[in-house]
């Protein structure tokens, strides 16, 4: 709580994740270990002083080589990185060098190491040849996990933190994110980051309260300092007042129970006002979270995010442990769908930080189904995974990141030669299985036509649409003003993608964020698109949005929103033809708001851009 000395500081994000919660704040500070002081050492402790250092360095060098050899072999060419590091750490620039330092100056191992990788960073630096300056940063990461030995620092495990805390990072790696359960932490806030990042939508599927791009919230906020986190509107309060404190005390509880009120009708189906029934599905990561999706009433499951089953972890898993945890969903889901879609590793979901994949420009990079075609001995694992757990319900087959109609053809020749090994073996199997292309890539929308005819039905994936077709990263905060789902670019893609589906006879469905948000509902059905895929807990809002439209006024609409000029115009029509109905939801908001504010929005429910 603020004091005379405290001032109460509110600091605006992005609402990455609804809900509210007030505790303490528990930073990640990941380069803590920068903080380093000079002590002397008096000389008869000078021979500690150098186990201490050599300690550190052997520990790093074991560290080292067990990354490397836990690496799966399709990811050994990325531990080259490793390696050189391997090299490096007895080398007498370094590793000498400290030593020289610690005897002649009588100093503490920190300090000795500080001051020479600062010596050789300036060295390599000034360097002309750019490989050799790049080795600079090799030095760097080295002599920081020589130092975490030292200091006793350990590398952020977010799963070890056993405090009911908020926690306050600069990042959070999708990878990291899906590690965090709401029995340890409240909520958490990162510097940077934004909306449709694969950290907001985690949190959202956990339904953890988060605020993302908070600018400076880790110089800002201290350990232990009382924070509020509002994930609706994407305000941070450091050091509330007593006044501040019990309004947002009330809003939380207010917020809860409108919430609790919405999720009530979540059972009754998704039905206009004038009778057309639409299907509302939930996305997940992780196959214990199949459990919300089926709690929030969901119609099956649109997109389960296979890649977080290869992350955080030596090894990728085996034939057998992906088939497992697959049965379990299809079962649990059973007759419902469940749309499986292949492993789309890379891109911000590489497989850790360590070994990680260090391409130039990773969105543009080796990902998805350009990564599965490359390591066909890593995805037949997983279509013959999938294939065995069809056998237990209705499963959907989804290819991500096709940017060209062979891509689809190469995938589905791939299954069948997996449905092929595990007949010859007598494994038990289904490949009767509708098979879907992922629409994110702008080639793909141009070549509907032609993808539409190797495919039994599209999802369309407005996060990475948006990003490629606007070229905005979508972890990017300073250009998440510009990532806008009703962006009129977006919405003439749309509708190619479901004319040239409805031409060709294809299903179109929505799997992207754009599908979480109430205000893109009518858009969404009015260009006849009546599956919606999304973060488990947005299933109820939606349904409850499609039962208070009236799907015959919905295609004018769209026509109407086709000629606008700009996402600001868009929105305002939506808001001016729906305000009444989206005001129900101003509390509850569960996902990709575009960025303008309601002029019907309720008092106190200040929404973020
Ligand atoms: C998308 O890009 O819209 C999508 C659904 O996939 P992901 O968010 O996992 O990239
Ligand atoms: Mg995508």
């Amino acid at each position: 709580m603020s004091d005379k000395t405290t001032k109460e500081i509110v600091l605006e994000g992005i609402n990455a994740s609804p809900g509210i919660c007030i505790g303490k704040a528990y930073l990640v500070d990941k380069e803590g270990v920068d903080i380093i002081s000079r002590y002397p050492i008096p000389k008869a402790q000078v021979t500690n002083e150098l186990k201490r250092f050599k300690a550190a360095v052997k520990k790093a060098r074991d560290e080292l080589r067990a990354i490397i050899e836990n690496t799966p072999d399709d990811f050994r060419q990325q531990t080259s990185i490793l390696e050189t590091q391997e090299v490096l750490i007895k080398d007498k620039l370094l590793y000498g060098k400290t030593i020289a330092v610690i005897e002649q100056e009588c100093v503490n191992a920190e300090w000795a190491l500080k001051k020479v990788v600062s010596h050789l960073k300036s060295i390599f630096q000034e360097m002309a040849d750019p490989y050799l300056r790049e080795r600079a940063s090799d030095v760097v990461n080295l002599a920081d996990r020589i130092m975490r030995n030292l200091v006793g620092a350990k590398q952020l495990n977010i799963d070890k933190i056993d405090k009911r805390v908020i926690l306050v990072a600069r990042d959070l790696s999708p990878a990291e994110t899906s590690q965090i359960r709401l029995e340890k932490i409240k909520g958490f806030i990162t510097d940077k980051g934004g909306k449709t990042s694969h950290t907001g939508i985690i949190a959202r599927t956990l339904e953890i309260p988060a605020v993302v791009a908070a600018g400076d919230a880790t110089a800002t906020i201290k350990n232990d300092d009382l924070i509020i986190l509002d994930g609706i509107t994407g305000t941070v309060i450091n050091h509330p007042s007593e006044s501040t404190l019990v309004k947002y005390e009330q809003r939380r509880v207010r917020y809860e129970r409108q919430k609790a009120a919405i999720n009530r009708r979540s059972r009754l189906p998704a039905k206009t006002l004038d009778g057309q029934s639409v299907k509302v599905l939930g996305n997940i990561e992780l196959p214990e979270e199949v459990v919300a999706v089926v709690n929030y009433g969901g119609d099956g499951i649109g997109l389960y995010r296979t890649e977080f089953q290869y992350m955080s972890r030596p090894r990728f898993p085996d034939e057998d442990e992906l088939y497992d945890k697959y049965s379990d969903v299809v079962q649990v889901m059973a007759p419902k769908p469940v749309t499986i879609r292949t492993l789309d590793i890379n891109g911000d979901k590489a497989i850790s930080a360590e070994n990680g994949f260090n391409e130039v420009n990773p969105a543009l990079g080796l990902r998805g189904i350009r990564y599965c075609l490359q390591r066909p001995e890593v995805f037949r694992t997983q279509l013959r995974a999938i294939l065995r757990a069809a056998v237990f319900g209705k499963v959907q087959i989804m290819f991500p990141m096709v940017a060209i109609q062979r891509e689809v053809v190469q995938a589905k020749k791939a299954l069948e030669e997996a449905a092929a090994s595990l007949a010859k073996e007598g494994v038990p199997f289904n490949d009767n299985l509708e098979i879907g292309v992922l629409i994110e890539v702008p080639s793909a929308v141009i070549m509907a036509d032609a993808i539409a005819e190797e495919a039994d039905f599209f999802s369309i994936g407005t996060n990475d649409l948006i990003q490629y077709t606007l070229a905005i990263d979508r972890n990017n905060k300073n250009v998440a003003h510009l990532f806008r789902a009703l962006d009129p670019a977006i919405l003439r893609m749309l509708k190619h993608i479901t004319d040239v589906a409805g031409q060709k006879n294809v299903k179109v469905f929505i799997c992207g964020e754009m599908a979480s948000d109430p205000i893109h509902t009518p858009i969404l059905l009015g260009l006849g698109i009546n599956e919606l895929s999304m973060n488990p807990q947005a299933i109820p809002t939606i349904k409850q949005m499609i039962r208070s439209i009236n799907i015959s006024d919905t295609k004018p609409l769209v026509e109407e929103a086709l000629k606008l000029k700009s996402a600001d115009k868009i929105f305002a029509l939506l808001r001016d033809t729906y305000g009444d109905v989206l005001s129900e939801f101003n509390r509850t908001d569960t996902g990709a708001r575009t960025g303008v504010k309601k002029k019907t929005r309720r008092k106190g429910a200040k929404r973020k851009a």
